[in-house]
């Protein structure tokens, strides 16, 4: 992978630039720059052939004023304090873009989950949440999914939560599999976001989406499913990829039965129907209409945005692009949609699944996809509103002014205590 910047550097650098358009002061600038607490664990668990593993964990919560710290936990390898710290940020001006009453907040656990089995993980992930269990609550902090977790880790988190606590509160944790008190339509969000932004941002620029050609980087749940549903507006998904590679059809991929391979072989590489098979970095300068980074934080740094041929970029993932990528995406007229928009989705539909649990009152699908297609479509306009009226260098400033205000403004009437 290209880039090694700190992201949370990255993320201090974004919200500093858009600094430069608020009348905010430099005091409150410095303190949504940092998170207000990180915990940091390391985790004894018991392995499966008797031995106790140690397990590095972290929980961030960065800014807790306009509502409980919201955010996921990831299970990855290259997990680090820095970029928890950097991702609760991120998560913190993603609530406030989409306007939905939370802080920000992240958590992950330094491990690469196909290495153990499943009854170690289910170990693991109940040791993070009995260490979790002072700080988090339906009113305090709410985990979700992230990178390499899903309903079942949600599940056991609220078990765990919930058997400690001798209560039933489904709230305090979003994600979790339908019987579980999850929502309808939770699984699709992030990637129906990134769909939703991409229709805007097409319609915005007078383009047509429909026979756009798009690449897309990582086939996990964001990009497979934003892969899927640009599918359905007509769009071709030329190229996709995943940690294996990248594999290329100048016709479109069917992006259902490329998900099928990949689940059967654990890879997008091989798939029979593809006509090439290069490199992700290949896949990030292809000629395309629409590029979706899925994947990780700096999949584009400042070089290799030199080389990127795309007319616009939808980031699924979070901080897939450096702050330099930024800028000489800026200068060549590309339009980056950022990810706290982009990405959004999926915090939103955990909002309503928490709305849900403390309502004990449960959505259906197509009410789910209509309140988040609002959700999406009036956060884009506030943002294209914003990026017009101060003549912004780019849409990712506008919605760090849009959603910097927004925190600012809840600081500001709460009032500072002590
Ligand atoms: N992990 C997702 C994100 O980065 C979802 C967080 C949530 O639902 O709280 O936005």
């Amino acid at each position: 992978m290209p880039g090694e910047a700190n992201p949370f550097e990255s993320l201090q650098e974004q919200v500093g630039d858009a600094a430069a358009y608020l009348d905010v002061g430099d005091d409150v600038i410095e303190r949504l720059q940092h998170p207000e607490r990180v915990l940091e664990l390391n985790l004894s668990v018991e392995l499966d052939d008797g031995t106790v593993g140690r397990f590095e964990a972290y929980r961030s919560e960065f800014n807790g004023d306009r509502g409980p710290y919201k955010g996921g936990i990831r299970y990855h390898p290259g997990v680090t304090r820095d970029e928890v710290k950097a991702l609760s940020g991120w998560m913190a001006y993603k609530c406030a873009v989409v306007d939905v009453p939370y802080g920000g907040g992240k958590g992950g656990i330094v491990i690469d989950p196909a290495e153990y089995s499943e009854a170690e993980l289910e170990r693991i992930t109940r040791s993070f949440a009995k260490e979790l269990r002072p700080f988090i609550g339906e009113d305090t902090d709410i985990p979700a999914p992230d990178v390499n977790t899903g309903q079942q880790e949600m599940n056991w988190i609220k078990d765990t939560y919930e058997t400690l606590e001798n209560t039933t509160e489904p709230g305090v944790v979003t994600g979790k599999s339908l019987n579980a008190g999850g929502s309808e339509g939770r699984v699709e969000a992030t990637g129906r976001s990134t769909m939703l932004t991409a229709r805007e941002a097409f319609d915005y620029i007078d383009e047509d989406i429909d026979g756009a050609t798009v690449a897309v980087q990582g086939y996990g749940n964001a990009g497979h499913i934003a892969a899927y549903l640009l599918e359905g507006l007509g769009a071709d998904v030329v190229a996709v990829s995943d940690s294996s590679g990248a594999i290329y059809r100048e016709a479109g991929f069917h992006t259902r039965r490329v998900k099928e391979h990949k689940n059967e072989t654990g890879s997008v590489t091989g798939y029979e129907n593809a006509e090439q098979e290069f490199s992700n970095e290949e896949l990030l300068t292809l000629d395309v209409d629409l590029l979706v980074p899925a994947a990780l934080e700096n999949a584009i740094d400042g070089d290799l945005a030199h080389d990127v041929k795309a007319d616009v970029i939808v980031e699924a993932a979070n901080g897939p692009l450096t702050p330099e990528a930024d800028e000489v995406l800026a200068e060549k007229d590309v339009y980056v949609l950022p990810d706290i928009l982009a990405n959004a989705g999926g915090v939103t539909v955990s909002y309503f699944e928490w709305v849900q649990n403390r309502q004990r009152f449960y959505w259906t699908e197509e009410k789910v996809n209509e309140e988040l297609e609002r959700h999406i479509v009036s956060a884009f306009d506030d943002l294209v509103e914003e990026f017009e009226a101060h003549d912004l260098p780019n849409f990712r400033t506008a919605a760090y002014v849009v959603a910097i205000q927004r925190v600012a403004d809840a600081y500001a009437n709460n009032g500072n205590w002590p």
